[in-house]
């Protein structure tokens, strides 16, 4: 029985598995998932796990609970030897190990694009990651409940300060998530004033949200600022030193949280640790048919999509451009990647990946989105509507979406949940040291001796 390896259980890779499951005769071949997490993450929902409108877990779709006929392996691919069918798996526990195989589809996705500003490495923090936004929001939470400790001044203003590095979608719909909620959170927090809440977006280009054309780019800016935020355009973020920001416009402010979306960066396996073809941006060369390699050089039973793979636009009418990456495209290319890989396992015709965009749609924070389709633009409760109806369907698995609806039904009626866990990151503290989380004296004696 042959191998078919899947480098990456993210979007395309789970849907590739999933897909190959429901197609594969049985005794055909047996499918692999490599993944150093045990769940697909649906990327879209981090910006509303920041907001506490979705559940974390439910942003997390289990890869043992769908793909029951695919053997998993929880760790990640160091190297790929397509010359010689091996893989190299650093697992999460022991040796690395080679793992054989026949057919490779390579679905890793990207990561976050790191540039080398002061204070960054130790200061931001992405939002990429389930973790991530979940820190995210107890960060602000947890800022939230110490300024109101405090008295005004710069210490206060600091902890509720919030920076978005990077106007890309994620960082958008971020920026306008966690507004919304540090907006209402001012409700139950009568010590501070809606004037001490400053939420500042950066971006180095003079628009935010690329995917929408221009006015409703603007439109999106002014919204934003009608909410009290600041949105610097054509600013660089130059250092972030101990949460100091400083911006190449000459603006500086100090900033409890500082969050990272600048984009994405190749995935570093596939752009410098396999012998399959790789773009100048570090991509996968991939065909429309989603076969690595090109029309004249294919490379046999290799296959790629998502995120880490340049795939052609053939809706773009001229050859050189690579499809947007993202959920929409990256969904699709994983089930078209199953049904390439079983018709030519059966030697039949293979088909190019085609797909017209739906349109962008963005969350802007709760009751607001942006949705544009070439010249239609809806804005506002109507977009939002549509955001989250669109992604309530669009999440893998009846049970995903039932968990998630209701908890939006339950916020609707009984409001977010706003309480910070960030001492979750230290359980054993109370239990060792019988002190509480954010008991400032015990805190240092704490970090001493930790
Ligand atoms: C905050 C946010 C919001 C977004 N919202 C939208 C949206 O609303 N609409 C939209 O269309 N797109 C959206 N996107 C983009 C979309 O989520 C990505 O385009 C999509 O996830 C790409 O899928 P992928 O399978 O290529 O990569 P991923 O989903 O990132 O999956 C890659 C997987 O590979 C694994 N992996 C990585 N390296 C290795 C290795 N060496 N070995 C083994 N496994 C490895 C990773 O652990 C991961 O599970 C959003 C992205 C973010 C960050």
């Amino acid at each position: 029985m042959r191998t078919i390896l899947v480098v990456g259980g993210g979007y395309a890779g789970f849907y590739t598995a999933w897909k190959l499951e429901k197609k594969l005769r049985p005794g055909e071949a047996r499918v692999v998932v490599v993944d150093p997490r045990p769940y697909m993450t649906y990327q879209p929902f981090l910006p509303e796990v920041l907001a506490g409108s979705v559940e974390a877990r439910h942003a997390a779709v289990s890869l043992r609970r769908h793909l029951r006929h695919t053997k998993l392996i929880s760790g990640r691919v160091v190297k790929v030897d397509h010359a010689h069918r091996t893989a190299t798996v650093r697992p999460a526990e022991g040796p690395d190990f080679p793992l054989g195989y026949d057919i490779l589809a390579v679905t890793a996705g990207a990561v976050t694009r790191k540039l080398a500003v002061p204070g960054v490495a130790e200061q931001a923090i992405g939002m990429k990651h389930v973790e991530e936004a979940v820190a995210i929001r107890d960060r602000l939470l947890t800022a939230f409940d110490r300024a109101a400790t405090l008295e005004p001044g710069p210490q206060r203003r600091k902890l509720l300060t919030a920076t978005f590095v990077g106007g890309g979608f994620s960082g958008v719909e971020g920026f306008g998530e966690l507004l919304s909620l540090a907006t209402s959170l001012l409700r139950s927090y009568p010590e501070l004033d809606r004037n001490e809440l400053q939420f500042h977006l950066v971006e180095a280009r003079d628009r935010i949200l690329p995917e929408v054309t221009d006015r409703p780019g603007e439109w999106v800016v002014r919204s934003l600022q009608k909410r009290g935020a600041h949105v610097h355009l054509n600013a660089q973020l130059l250092a972030a030193t101990d949460g100091h920001v400083v911006l190449s416009t000459g603006d500086e402010f100090d900033s409890e949280l500082i969050v990272w979306t600048v984009g994405n960066a190749a995935n570093p396996m596939v752009r410098s640790h396999t012998d399959l073809p790789i773009d100048g941006r570090g991509m996968l060369v991939v065909r429309a048919d989603l076969r690595v390699g090109t029309e004249s050089e294919p490379v046999p039973d290799a296959w790629g999509a998502g995120d880490d793979a340049a795939v052609p636009d053939l809706t773009a009418g001229r050859p050189g451009v690579a499809i947007v990456p993202n959920a929409q495209n990256a969904v699709r290319q994983g089930k078209l990647l199953a049904k390439n890989i079983v018709a030519d396992l059966r030697g039949r015709k293979v088909r190019p990946y085609l797909h017209h965009s739906f349109g962008t749609i963005a969350t802007l924070g709760l009751g607001r989105g942006i949705f544009q389709y070439h010249g239609i633009v809806i804005k506002g409760f109507l977009a939002w509507v549509m955001h989250r109806g669109y992604h309530v369907l669009a999440v893998p698995s009846w049970e995903r979406k039932i968990r998630v609806f209701a908890v939006w039904l339950t916020a609707a009626v009984s409001g977010r949940d706003i309480v910070s866990l960030a001492s979750v990151q230290d359980p054993r503290r109370a239990f060792v040291t019988g002190e509480e989380p954010g008991e400032p004296a015990v805190r240092s004696e704490h970090a001493q001796s930790a």
